[in-house]
């Protein structure tokens, strides 16, 4: 069921449109603070700002290597992509793990919990980091790897469009459920800033690309949005240190074409809903300009976003760079044939 003018418009207050994917002031990225690794010893990692990295879990996986985008030309097949290594954002993620009581009663309780869910998703190599009760981070998959984080999933920012985000972003899991309400512990919070702000300055990472995972996941056979759920509501951008993401236009629906549905606005909530509306606004915006109709124009996006998953490489597979040295090559849609190689 399609719900898109079933969100109660008074619930949400909508700021006018944002200019389209906007880029940072050049000031931006110069006063980016500098956070360096004072100290590495066998199992952690100690850095300049207060954060520690425990890393003796830390496993491997296939290393990070994937297709960006380009926003033009995929009418007439005359789009491109280029092989991009370095991650250009953050996913958020709960991990609807089991959770005690946060108090000294169950100290036990919550180490074991913590524990067993570190040697769980270390074993699925399911994110980069995990953050447990106590804000203690560990690294799971190493940062140079892709983890299995986000499953089909899709953003876009000025650089171009990003098709399953494994490779692309890192996964941050905080130990956390849900239902009810996700809350963490400040120690989480705390932890979670620090993180945060030593990703963003290590790798440039803009602030509009630190979001949730229900942000950006998406399920193709339903062409809906939401296949995953977690920070539906309630992630607490401000106190990691980030605008409010949710009022972001959801990239899935405008740049992407996907829908929504009651069923989704029910587990989401009016902080989220801004995010939809504007996707829904822009979309608009954005067929008219092409003189189509909404309807035809979210089916012209699904077929360029259906182009796009043909053309991704299989993981650990990198697309081989055009022979000139060029870092872009052509892409052809369905015709395409790209070449791989381990
Ligand atoms: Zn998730």
């Amino acid at each position: 069921m399609v719900a898109g003018d079933t969100i109660p418009r008074g619930s949400v207050r909508v700021s006018p449109i944002p200019p389209r994917l906007p880029g940072p002031p050049p000031e931006a990225a110069a006063s980016r603070p500098e956070i360096w690794l004072v100290e590495e010893r066998s199992g952690s990692e100690a850095y300049s700002h207060g954060l520690r990295i425990d890393t003796r879990f830390a496993v491997s996986n296939w290393k990070r290597s994937y297709p960006v985008f380009s926003h033009d030309g995929w009418q007439d097949n005359t789009w491109r992509l280029h092989t991009a290594t370095e991650p250009v954002g953050i996913v958020y993620h709960t991990t609807e793990s089991h959770l005690a009581p946060f108090d000294r009663h169950h100290n036990g309780r919550l180490r074991r919990l913590g524990r067993w869910l570190l040697e769980y998703v270390a074993k699925q190599k399911a994110y980069h980091f995990l953050i447990d009760r106590f804000g203690r981070v560990y690294r799971v998959v190493e940062e140079t790897d892709a983890a299995n984080h986000a499953g089909h999933s899709v953003w876009a920012d000025q650089a171009g469009l990003y098709v399953n985000l494994n490779s692309s972003f890192l996964g941050v899991a905080f130990e956390a459920q849900s239902e009810p309400a996700a809350a963490l512990t400040p120690a989480q919070i705390s932890a979670g800033r620090q993180l945060t702000e030593l990703l963003r300055s290590k790798y440039g990472i803009r602030p509009e690309n630190c979001l949730t995972h229900a942000q950006v996941s998406v399920a193709p056979s339903m062409r809906r949005v939401g296949n995953h759920l977690d920070w539906g509501e309630s992630f607490p951008f401000e106190d990691i240190g980030l605008p409010d993401n949710y009022a972001q236009p959801l990239a899935a629906i405008h740049r992407f074409g996907f829908r929504y549905t009651a069923e989704f606005l029910e587990v989401t909530g009016p902080r989220f809903w801004k995010g939809l509306l504007l996707g829904d606004e822009l979309l608009r915006q954005d067929a008219a300009a092409v003189g189509l109709g909404p309807g035809e124009y979210r089916n012209q996006l699904q077929g360029k976003y259906r182009k796009m998953v043909a053309a991704l490489p299989k993981p650990g597979e990198r697309l081989v760079e055009e022979t000139d040295g060029s870092e872009e090559q052509d892409f052809q849609g369905n015709e395409h044939e790209a070449r791989r190689k381990q």
